[in-house]
């Protein structure tokens, strides 16, 4: 900010204001709701569109035969590069385009972009299409600034994020765009707070137990062998014995908020014996032995961990009741893992948004790690590319809420920001 190139950086982010809530208002205003994936091309025509005028190369890509990807909701993405004049390094800014449900108690309406004291509401203005407006404006701001710069800049706005980003980051990565020689340095403006860096992630094992028994009539239940019981006895253990132990389970990773600092393990769900009655069914149950009964696990575990021992613990536990309950039989079924990731404090990007936060808001930055998963762990495990991190506008606390919302002055920060990281990169 102190040489006449950053002060005429900065005057042309002050310049963009209005076109800045305007895209976000833009954005917010096609509804990408996933599931199922609604106008997913709608949302990256529209984009191609405005980084074509603002002279990038757009490509729309479909990630084919990817998870959840068909003809009536296809996964489209969107990929757009600015080349500079000399060669140089490749900065690129991911954001993902797709939202969360709406939800019950919003007094907005949700797809309407409204600003209201400062305040941009709607769904997915702080997750994530907030961020993603962000990114476009302090790379407009920076080529204007430096028409002259090294390398190159990206932004990609992508599908799928909130249900896993395989028709998403992942398909991206697979295909190579983010190969080390395309790519050297990422940020995904996931709304950590505009003076947070965020590093990484915890990991993740879901998982399905399932237990056994034999169906009989249920006034005579000593014929058949419940299910449900057998599971009483599987949760009680959990309860007693592995709770206690994770939270014994600290780490050095910096996780947000700090109850997230351990090991932890939610049962998302629990299903045993009849099914459900159909909506409308008005009759009695039937009396009956449950013969099944399956939870479904969520178990978030720390870079100190190991997945392979996080699965054996569990395996372990169900031993432990088996030995005492003779007719014990179960079966547990891996839904999804992703390995915890970290980036180096000392990588260069981390170093250049650091000193960049520094600059904007005359504070050193927090460093974060956050308690679920987000696409990083794409770009670290397919794409093999560790100088990541999140760093963007909003308030995370207020990501999947009702009238959710991003500050205006927020955006213009991390703007400034951003801006700032591409000079200091590509400048
Ligand atoms: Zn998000």
């Amino acid at each position: 900010m102190h040489s006449p190139a950053s002060s005429r950086l900065m005057a042309e982010i002050d310049a963009r204001r209005a076109a800045l809530i305007q895209l976000t208002q833009d954005l917010i205003r096609i509804p990408t709701l996933n599931p199922p994936g609604l106008n997913y091309r709608e949302i990256c025509d529209f984009l191609a569109a405005t980084l074509a005028q603002a002279g990038f190369t757009t490509q729309l890509i479909r990630a084919h035969g990817a998870i959840a990807d068909s003809e009536t909701y296809p996964r489209w993405n969107l990929l757009a590069r600015f080349k500079g004049t000399r060669p140089g390094d490749c900065v690129h800014f991911n954001s993902h385009h797709d939202v969360v449900t709406v939800g019950h108690g919003w007094t907005t309406d949700p797809f309407g972009g409204e600003v209201k004291d400062g305040k941009i509401y709607g769904r997915g203005a702080c997750d994530m299409k907030g961020g993603l407006a962000t990114s476009i404006i302090a790379a407009e701001a920076f080529i204007a600034a430096y028409p002259d710069f090294a390398g190159a800049i990206e932004i990609s706005a992508t599908a799928d994020e909130e249900s896993g980003g395989y028709g998403g980051v992942a398909y991206l990565a697979e295909q190579g765009y983010f190969a080390s020689d395309r790519v050297q340095h990422v940020i995904i403006p996931e709304p950590l707070n505009k003076d947070r860096i965020c590093l990484g992630h915890r990991g993740v094992w879901w998982a399905e137990v399932e237990t056994k028994g034999r169906i009989a009539h249920g006034s005579m239940p000593f014929l058949g062998d419940s299910a449900i019981r057998h599971m009483g006895a599987v949760l009680a253990e959990i309860e007693d014995v592995l709770y206690p132990l994770l939270a014994t389970r600290t780490t050095a990773m910096p996780v947000v908020p700090p109850g997230a600092r351990q090991s932890t393990l939610n049962i998302n769900a629990i299903h045993g014996g009849e099914p459900e009655p159909p909506e409308g069914y008005t009759g009695l149950p039937a009396p009956l032995v449950a013969d099944r009964c399956r939870i479904t696990l969520d178990r978030r575990f720390l870079i100190e961990e190991d997945l392979a021992q996080v699965k054996s613990e569990l395996t372990a536990l169900m031993e432990r009741v088996k030995q005492r309950r003779p007719s014990f039989q179960y079966e547990i079924r891996d839904l999804f893992e992703v390995i915890p990731t970290m980036t180096d404090r000392d990588a260069p990007i981390v170093r250049s948004v650091a000193k960049a936060i520094e600059r904007v808001l005359s504070q050193r930055p927090e460093y974060v790690v956050s308690p679920g998963t987000y696409d990083q762990k794409h770009i670290d495990r397919i794409g093999r590319l560790k100088n990541c991190i999140a760093y963007g506008p909003g308030i995370l606390d207020l990501a999947h809420q009702p009238d959710e919302w991003i500050g205006i002055d927020d955006m213009m920060d991390s703007a400034r920001v951003m801006a700032l990281t591409l000079a200091e990169l590509l400048a």
